[in-house]
């Protein structure tokens, strides 16, 4: 590990929801715009090993990495805001840690030791951090403790960073603490107890903040800076307002730079503080600002009704339109409000640029999203389907197009006449659930001619899976011959990526997320070749 590697952590206070992730993604962003290298792990109290096995109802998005981890969605943000690449690595979990120390118990490791949270669980977090700071030439690690202080679930995290923080020394390390400084509408006062209230809790567990960030609605008053200073022992300098941006979570990195967020975190570690330069942010940032056109693109799916679900999708259709300078509106459509009355449809989609379909389990709201992708179509409104989104076109152009009656997903319907999509033999005979699936990233070939090549402008492309079913591939002659092309082809074993209709204005689906990897700064060249194809249908061209 390089000696000079310094370590943030971040806690969090009150309550949840405060924007822990953005805002050590953010700093992240700051860090390197200043020069430094960075890394981020999120460590989650849960004890699943992994939210792969968590509803997106309840936990929202499963993100994946390049190598395979399904994650938390905060390392979504982390992959956007910052240039770092993250792995399974950067996500721990109650349930990995347990699993690791239960392991080497079960081994004889501890021959003749009882085996306890002090030190073997708290020497297991440890270890995943250094790791981390082991793996790479980095300038900082951060690590996101997720849950809220007093939870009993991340004691032990807390624990191990207070040891962390013994065992490097305090230059090596700060604590900052992202709490909530409510106002109360009546008064219209700012009230600073629940923030004291947090501190203490953290410093009976033996950690002191060294910076507070206070999620507040407007910046902090100087005389309540010195107050929460005073009741919570830090340096006034260091109580830093988090304020609550309008726009998009893209101008929190602003925010937190023009709060000095990032500038008093170098000076607490006496490090220079070299101009910030993040001129791609700013291109981008400007291009949110200042659209010169609309886009309004429906997506259609069954977790509609919680942001966090599709989290990944609605940010790269973002980045898709501000790289179009369009002001992008999102009608979100419940595919089961669709299944139940299909005369909506019409009323829906009519007024649509673009519908996209994304991924997703289980059988509810199937039928919804196979009438918007048949109204997309015979509609020659431009159709994005992605994983679960493709499945469904899949159906939809077996049934209305190859003249398959009562063709399915073997997902939803094991008995069908024509299983057009269905699992390879190797998926057959797993059992388990958890990190089963075809996950991570695999090549692609994108075929000579085919709209996804020219799109890339690459003969082949690594993206990301999460999926267990595929397409059939006996039904592939009959698909060419009723006009659909198989432009990506995951050679090695002739698995269909990615499929496409040339005589429709933009039909495309893939079997991978794009979502996955697009970046503010590095729009996907799939979401931005969609927004323009539905900017072109808008204007008439
Ligand atoms: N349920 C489908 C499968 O397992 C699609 C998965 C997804 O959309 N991520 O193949």
């Amino acid at each position: 590990m390089n000696i000079n590697t310094k370590f943030i952590f971040v806690t969090g206070g009150v309550c949840s929801s405060l924007g822990k992730g953005i805002s050590i993604a953010s700093l992240g962003l700051l860090l390197e715009g200043h020069g430094y290298r960075v890394s981020i792990i999120k460590m989650d109290p849960y004890i699943n090993i992994d939210p792969g096995t968590m509803s997106p109802f309840q936990h929202g998005e499963v993100y994946v990495t390049e190598d395979g981890a399904e994650t938390d969605l905060d390392l979504g943000y982390y992959e956007r805001f910052t240039s770092g690449v993250y792995t399974r690595k950067n996500s721990v979990t109650t349930g990995q840690i347990y699993n690791t120390v239960i392991q080497r118990e079960r081994r004889g490791d501890y021959l003749g030791r009882t085996v306890q949270v002090i030190p073997h669980i708290t020497d297991e977090i440890k270890s995943r951090i250094y790791n981390v700071a082991a793996s790479y030439d980095l300038d900082f690690v951060m690590v996101e403790i997720g849950g809220t202080v007093g939870d009993i679930e991340s004691i032990p995290f807390l624990e191990a960073i207070r040891q962390v923080r013994q065992e490097l020394g305090s230059n090596r390390v700060l604590n900052v603490h992202l709490t909530l400084v409510p106002t109360i509408t009546a008064a219209g006062e700012q009230k600073t107890k629940p923030t004291q209230h947090s501190v203490k809790e953290l410093m009976e567990l033996g950690i002191i903040p060294d910076i507070l960030l206070c999620r507040t609605s407007q910046p902090l008053a100087p005389e309540l800076k010195s107050k929460i200073a005073l009741f919570c022992n830090v340096s006034e300098r260091n109580v830093i307002s988090a304020v609550d941006v309008a726009g998009s979570i893209y101008e929190v990195p602003y925010m937190f730079h023009q709060n000095e967020y990032d500038t008093i975190v170098l000076e607490n570690f006496k490090m220079d503080v070299k101009p910030l330069k993040i001129p791609a942010w700013d291109k981008f940032r400007n291009s949110l600002r200042n659209p010169e056109r609309e886009v309004r693109i429906a997506v259609v799916g069954k977790y509609i009704a919680l942001q966090d679900s599709y989290r990944s999708i609605y940010e790269a259709i973002l980045h898709g339109a501000a790289a179009n300078l369009a002001r992008l509106d999102i009608l979100r459509v419940d595919s089961e409000d669709l299944e139940k009355k299909p005369e909506l449809v019409d009323e829906l989609l009519g007024g649509v640029d673009g519908v996209l379909v994304p991924g997703g389990f289980g059988d509810r709201g199937i039928e919804g999203k196979i009438m918007a992708i048949s109204y997309a179509r015979r509609n020659r409104i431009p159709f994005f389907g992605i994983c679960l989104g493709l499945q469904c076109a899949v159906v939809e152009f077996a049934r209305n197009q190859c003249g398959l009656a009562g063709a399915n997903s073997k997902e939803f319907a094991a008995d069908t006449p024509h299983p057009v999509i269905s699992l390879l033999e190797d998926q057959e005979l797993v059992l388990g659930k958890g990190g089963t699936m075809r996950l991570g990233a695999y090549q692609c070939s994108l075929v000579e001619g085919s709209r996804i090549r020219s799109i890339y402008g690459k003969e082949s492309v690594m993206e990301r899976h999460r999926h267990r079913y595929e397409f059939t591939n006996r039904y592939r002659d009959i698909f060419e011959k009723n006009g659909m092309v198989f432009g990506g082809i995951h050679t090695p074993i002739n698995l269909v990526e990615t499929i496409e209709i040339p005589d429709h204005p933009w039909y495309i689906a893939t079997q991978f997320h794009p979502e996955f990897k697009s970046k503010p700064i590095h729009p996907h060249p799939l979401f931005r070749d969609f927004i323009r194809a539905s900017i072109e249908k808008r204007e008439g061209k």
